[in-house]
């Protein structure tokens, strides 16, 4: 059944999904995880927020589209190469979750150029050429940046929305600012901003250092009048259980950090059924 899968907005409209481009059959939502720049934790980010929508019940593929660095095939430990049949790939499974990496088509440690079009073909094979089945929600790792590529893969997938992964630091803030303007231009709505690596909590002592500064995400957040999704901090659990195959949603679902992933994927999952994502477009209206 997929009653409780609504809950709690019930069976409200989905919102407009403006961009005209490639949909899945089968798939109800398509989210981008994108950032300004590389190095934010995107991926990390992408891959939590994924598990935490499995956990709260949700049919969930994660796709990672970061041709530049994909991180998926480390992230779960997956290095096999995808199944065929007749003109289908099946997606590797790990954790519940159904999963495409470009990481799994192209030899690991070989360097590939990849240009606008070739970003965008590649994309489009994965989303369209991938038995994903049923999905309620199919999280895109989107390569970092707001270059062509990025424009338009925003344009032409069919997304109900964006989340903005940036560290709290000016430089990266700035970078995550283009990137919300860059959605925005092709009219996909932006779900929100999360602030990664916000500070860091020593294990030993329990003193809080804010490397980066702290905050900085939720003030620029509330310029753009875009929403907060939260707070991650720096930890090393996070990066190692990254790096061990089994991020910590899956790893430690009871952890603190993963309930952190599981309060902003439910605020996104509620601006996606609630057809209020965050930011949308104004919409014109025509008194008579
Ligand atoms: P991006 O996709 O933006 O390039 P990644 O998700 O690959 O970034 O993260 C870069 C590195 O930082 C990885 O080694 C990852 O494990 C680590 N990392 C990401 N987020 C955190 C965090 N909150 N705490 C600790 N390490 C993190």
């Amino acid at each position: 059944a997929r009653g409780g899968r609504d809950a709690p907005s019930g069976a409200a409209p989905a919102p407009r999904q403006a961009s005209g481009g490639a949909g899945v059959p089968g798939v109800r939502h398509i989210i981008a995880v994108a950032s300004g720049k590389g190095g934010v934790g995107k991926s990390t980010t992408a891959a939590n927020i994924a598990l935490a929508f499995r956990a709260q019940g949700l049919r969930v593929g994660l796709m990672d589209a970061d041709v530049y660095g994909p991180s998926v095939p480390t992230l779960f430990g997956l290095h096999e190469k995808p199944e065929v049949e007749g003109k289908m790939m099946k997606p590797l499974e790990a954790h519940g979750l159904k999963i495409m990496s470009i990481g799994f088509l192209v030899e690991a440690g070989t360097a590939m150029i990849w240009r606008g079009p070739m970003v965008m073909s590649a994309l489009t094979q994965m989303l369209t050429e991938v038995s994903w089945g049923e999905l309620d929600v199919l999280v895109v790792d989107m390569p970092p940046g707001t270059g062509d590529a990025q424009l338009t893969m925003a344009q032409r997938v069919k997304l109900s929305g964006a989340v903005i992964v940036s560290t709290p630091q000016d430089l990266a803030l700035a970078d995550a600012r283009r990137g919300v303007a860059m959605f925005e231009r092709v009219d996909v709505p932006i779900l929100g901003i999360v602030e990664n690596m916000s500070y860091y909590c020593c294990p030993n002592c329990g003193h809080r250092a804010e490397v980066f500064g702290h905050g900085g995400a939720r003030a620029e957040a509330a310029l753009m009048k875009t929403p907060f999704l939260g707070e991650i901090p720096l930890a090393m659990e996070i990066r190692a259980t990254s790096d061990a195959g089994a991020p910590i949603v899956a790893q430690e679902p009871k952890s603190e950090h993963a309930k952190a992933y599981g309060r902003i994927a439910a605020q996104v999952w509620s601006r996606l059924t609630s057809g209020a994502p965050g930011r949308a477009a104004p919409r014109i209206v025509i008194e008579r």
